[in-house]
């Protein structure tokens, strides 16, 4: 098995940002994902989808409409459910003790461990601070898009330039060996 992996933020990411979507039939795919996706699995990458999602947490919406998005989402990206090793979707309000809220980097180092993951042929893309957090966190590489709702050129980490920006996840995606 390989030991490369890929975590990816979901809203911002690999789809349209409609913040507490709850509706699988809102999934609007980010142009370049499905194709960007593609090319990271063909490359070896284990695929780990990484999502905060603080809907649950505040009584929005259920765990289950979570989980029904991300399967239109899989679906529209041309993958089957098994094309993602793991998914993390991180439930908890603002107000709520983290566990697995980004960017904690909880999930990524429970996922370096369980699959014999390389750290140093880790990535963490999102549109976000939390993601870069984690990222930093959990000793992965991390890049930041353009695609949500955040100028990346705003993050810290970016401004170092620590952390490569690119303008979707399938520019992104192209640049992987
Ligand atoms: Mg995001």
């Amino acid at each position: 098995m390989t030991r490369k992996g890929l975590f990816i933020d979901r809203d911002g990411t690999l789809i349209v940002d409609k913040v507490y979507l709850a509706d699988p039939a809102g999934v609007e795919l980010i142009p370049g994902a499905a194709a960007g996706v593609a090319r990271a699995l063909s490359l070896g990458y284990q695929l780990f989808l990484f999502t905060n999602q603080s809907g649950i947490g505040r009584g929005l919406h259920t765990l289950a409409a979570a989980h029904a998005v991300n399967a239109r989402m899989v679906e529209m990206l041309g993958l089957n459910p098994s094309s993602f090793t793991d998914i993390c979707i991180a439930p908890e309000g603002p107000n709520d003790p983290r566990v697995y809220r980004k960017p904690s980097p909880r999930f990524i180092l429970e996922s370096i461990d369980r699959h014999g993951l390389d750290p140093q042929q880790c990535w963490m893309v999102g549109d976000s601070a939390a993601d870069i957090g984690a990222a930093v966190a959990a000793k992965i590489r991390a890049a930041a898009v353009r695609t949500g709702k955040i100028d990346p050129a705003t993050l810290p980490e970016v401004a170092a330039q620590t952390v490569p920006v690119y303008a979707d996840f399938g520019a992104f995606a192209a640049t992987l060996a």
